[in-house]
């Protein structure tokens, strides 16, 4: 391949292109309904996640950020309240927390999975929080403010480790909120349970993105809440929807966070389509793991234990040198991304809740050395090895430098 070949970090066009005409057709059945707010289409998109998620419930709504803040307010999540997530997320996690007026507290990741680590959120519990008696509830001792619930985030597609998360959860009588904006398709083997759990079956909810770059993306904004209960499936209802039960008839204070109809038809469509994708990405992920292995402990490959069937949301590898690289890459025509290159607690606008670097070690090294190669179904051996092909070339041209 020559010099110029352009391996773009993600390819929105070529499934939309090869879909068209069954998009085209929602466009027009929308059109010619003028159902575009609710209706058949949500509802079918609906039922049809639902399954394909193993969970009994599923309400679309605006964006991933909604289905966050709706599920955690829908569980019950209060003013005051203090809401655990990790550092090494997208913001809108943290800010789902901060708008549904709870506060988020954060649990360092795994250096391996970067996924929270079940032992620093027991450590977390037991060493900075006293139970209330009433409640069952952890308070956090310096803050006396209360820990109401968990919002593991399963990131880059691979499960967070939930056999731990919620025993740990249960003891303390905390809701679990999974953050599955990544993770359409994983699948987590709870031990407890010795069977293979959908990610968005396994918490109290779970909130999923559609965003066109997601591995199942709408043509514009989307989101959905899947839950096994139907209190807080009814209550995810009325938030989206202005906090009505009836037309006119309002209950509590809501949102305007629907999904449109227009968007649940394509998601639909392309729904039929996302175990298939989503297996093409897995197997870009083998081919990227043979390709990179001859280079060795210096470029680090994702880590997949035995309990995970990741989506590859996100391919993203390890790099001592990632900006030299990612400028290498850059050059050579090769899309990369950096998923976050500063944790959350180090953003600006959480500055208040007082943070500083060394506070959650992990975190904060791994989004120095992180780099998201180009992933997406449809990706070819001969591009991914090109790709390979350019970071040996780096490494090669490091070593002897
Ligand atoms: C994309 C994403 C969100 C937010 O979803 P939007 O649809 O963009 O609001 C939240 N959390 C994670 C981990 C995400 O990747």
């Amino acid at each position: 391949m020559s010099q110029k070949t352009k391996i773009p970090f993600v390819d929105l066009v070529t499934p939309h292109v090869q879909l068209e005409d069954e998009l085209v057709s929602v466009f027009k059945t929308t059109l010619r309904t003028a159902g575009f707010i609710g209706g058949p289409m949500v509802e079918g998109f609906e039922n049809d996640f639902a399954k394909f998620c193993d969970s009994p419930h599923c309400i679309g709504v605006g964006s991933g950020t909604d289905a966050l803040r709706f599920a955690l307010i829908a569980a019950g999540v209060q003013a005051g309240d203090i809401v655990l997530t990790v550092p090494l997320t997208f913001i809108a996690t943290a800010e789902a927390i901060s708008q549904s007026e709870a506060r988020p507290d954060f649990i360092d990741v795994d250096p391996h999975t970067y996924t929270m680590d079940p032992a620093k959120l027991r450590a977390y519990l037991e060493n900075e929080c006293d139970v209330d008696r009433n409640t069952g509830r952890p308070t956090h001792r310096k803050s006396h403010k209360p820990v109401t619930a968990i919002v593991p985030v399963h990131l880059y597609g691979q499960s967070a480790d939930m056999d731990p998360i919620l025993e740990i959860a249960a003891k303390y009588n905390l809701m679990v909120i999974e953050d599955a904006c990544q993770a359409h398709g994983t699948e987590y083997f709870s031990k407890k349970e010795n069977r293979w759990r959908k990610a968005g079956s396994m918490g109290h909810a779970a909130a999923f993105s559609f965003y066109p770059g997601k591995n199942l993306g709408a043509c514009g904004e989307g989101g959905a809440i899947t839950t096994n209960d139907s209190e807080i499936a009814s209550k995810c209802r009325m938030l989206r929807d202005h906090g009505q039960s009836k037309k006119y008839y309002h209950d509590v204070l809501g949102y305007n966070g629907r999904l449109d109809s227009l968007q649940a038809g394509i998601l639909r469509v392309k729904l039929q389509h996302l175990s298939r994708w989503n297996n093409e990405r897995r197997e870009c992920a083998k081919r990227y793991n043979e390709m990179l292995a001859p280079l060795g402990a210096s470029i680090a490959v994702p880590h997949q234990p035995s309990w995970s069937n990741p989506v590859y949301h996100l391919y993203v590898i390890r790099s001592t040198n990632r900006d030299d690289l990612q400028k290498h890459l850059n050059e050579a025509g090769i899309g990369t991304g950096i998923h976050y290159p500063i944790p959350v607690h180090l953003q600006k606008p959480y500055a208040s809740l007082g943070y500083q670097r060394g506070d959650f070690p992990v975190s904060e090294e791994a989004a120095d050395q992180i780099l998201s190669l180009p992933m997406y179904a449809g990706l070819n051996a001969e591009e991914q090895q090109h790709v390979a092909g350019a970071i040996a070339e780096f490494e090669s041209a490091f070593a002897t430098r």
